[in-house]
């Protein structure tokens, strides 16, 4: 559901706020939306992992976060008590749920994609799901991982990052899912499509070809937070305290990709998702 904040504003007195947008509407005299970021994962803990900071962050600037989890992560080699597919399911929706209220998430949902196999969920299915959520959410930014697949390399990291690709592109026209905007719903332009991203990649893994940094974004009073966060994830805590232990020594900043922008220009290096971003 869109929880866009509407408000009635008089005539002279505009907010100041830098993250609000104003446009005029003919029903009010003026609509006034949060800006927002939605983040694009396959797994709960994810989203921790991969921009927990930033989401704190911006947060905290009054920005609108939302994230949605393809998979309830029911197969991961970690699985705490549970016993079945099904409970490890459960479990990690209630962790996702904890780790998201930690790092003040508006909004977070885990879908019922196959963890494991989002190879084999069907494309235009999956990217016409995520494509009706942006139309809804209408978010500024998107953050999602790189099809490589993070640090890991992880196939279901890459399948997220090209379906939310996809999304992010195809959301933006009207000859993409046309069936959509007859339920009253309208093409939306997300401003730019981030990917995370690392300045090393794991010595005993296969090695990726990670997106280069664009984006350095300084997280370091969120850090032990985003720990706090992490430590939600119950049933990884065996991944999640050597995640701690990288953190405190590495983790004060978090890289991005810019990997598209409906402002077409040259590569600055940025500290700040929102620069550019058109209130
Ligand atoms: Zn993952």
């Amino acid at each position: 559901m869109n929880k866009e904040k509407w408000k009635q504003v008089p005539g002279d007195s505009l907010p100041a706020s830098r993250f609000c947008r104003l446009i005029h509407s003919p029903v009010k005299r003026y609509l006034d939306i949060m800006m927002k970021i939605l983040g694009i994962t396959a797994h709960p803990d994810d989203e921790v992992g991969a921009f927990g900071g930033s989401l704190l962050l911006y947060h905290s600037r009054g920005v609108e976060t939302h994230v949605i989890c393809l998979t309830a992560g029911e197969a991961a080699s970690n699985r705490g008590e549970a016993r079945s597919r099904e409970e490890l399911a459960a479990i990690r929706r209630a962790e996702f749920a904890a780790s998201c209220k930690i790092l003040q998430v508006t909004e977070g949902h885990v879908l019922d994609y196959p963890d494991g196999s989002l190879c084999r969920s069907d494309f235009n299915a999956a990217v016409s799901d995520l494509t009706r959520r942006i139309r809804v959410i209408k978010p500024d930014l998107i953050l999602t991982m790189g099809p490589e697949g993070a640090i890991t390399g992880h196939l279901d990291h890459a399948m997220a990052s090209i379906f939310a690709t996809m999304a992010f592109h195809w959301a933006a026209r009207n000859d993409r899912f046309p069936e959509q905007l007859s339920d009253g719903l309208t093409p939306h332009r997300t401003q730019k499509l981030y990917y995370c991203t690392a300045p090393f990649i794991l010595p005993d893994r296969q090695p990726v070809s990670p997106p280069p940094c664009t984006a350095t974004i300084d997280i370091e009073p969120f850090l032990e937070t985003k720990i706090r966060a992490s430590q939600a994830h119950a049933t990884q805590r065996p991944l999640m305290e050597l995640f701690a232990k990288t953190l405190r020594k590495f983790g004060s900043r978090e890289l991005f990709h810019l990997a598209a922008t409906i402002k077409p220009s040259t590569m600055e290096h940025e500290t700040d998702l929102l620069a550019g971003v058109s209130e």
